[in-house]
């Protein structure tokens, strides 16, 4: 195949050039309003057309590689022993859910829960400013077993809008959630 990237061929969606320079993982840190702290391991600008695949065919390849190359060295620093990820609405759109996947590439050190914490606002802000997508409320559904330390996962964060929200309903059902990860971090598009 061909390197989604620079077009070169190459046994993965994103060859091991594109990885080690244009995707040099540039690690970040936010403290959010009510005290979750999110880490990120892009800038969103640098990976933004990455992300836009997320509801194509290759999306699936490319976020499983930039979790494997990024986000998993970066988890693996932290002490995570019996803890959960919990995966943000990995509802399946296009065949797989993005959020899904990353949890995925992070079980050998976070124990995924798959499809506890969805959404019930489902509405789609494809081609939307960042911003406008996380203004509105998901409405989240969380079943999970209460006391369990978990780790949220999602593809961006913006506002933080989103994060703060699936913070607070775990909060509310005895979830004690230590951290965030996100690939990208978009702070500068507010
Ligand atoms: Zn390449």
């Amino acid at each position: 195949m061909r390197c989604h990237l620079c077009l070169s061929i190459s046994w993965q969606s994103l060859c091991k050039n594109c990885l080690k320079t244009i995707l040099k993982p540039s690690p970040s840190k936010r403290v959010l309003e009510d005290g979750l702290i999110v880490y990120s391991v892009y800038s969103y600008k640098n990976i933004k057309n990455l992300l836009h695949t997320k509801h194509t065919y290759h999306g699936a390849k490319i976020f499983s590689e930039l979790t494997k190359y990024a986000l998993l060295p970066l988890v693996k620093t932290f002490t995570c022993k019996d803890i959960y990820s919990l995966p943000i609405d990995d509802h399946t759109r296009s065949g797989y859910s993005h959020t899904a996947i990353i949890a995925h590439e992070l079980r050998e050190v976070i124990k995924p829960l798959y499809g506890k914490l969805r959404a019930k606002n489902r509405t789609r802000y494809s081609g939307k400013k960042l911003y406008i997508r996380e203004r509105e409320k998901r409405d989240f559904n969380l079943k999970c077993k209460e006391n369990l330390d978990i780790v949220l996962i999602d593809d961006i964060v913006t506002t933080g809008n989103t994060l703060r929200e699936a913070h607070a309903i775990c909060k509310k059902n005895n979830i004690n959630v230590i951290f965030a990860v996100t690939l990208a971090n978009a702070k500068e598009y507010k």
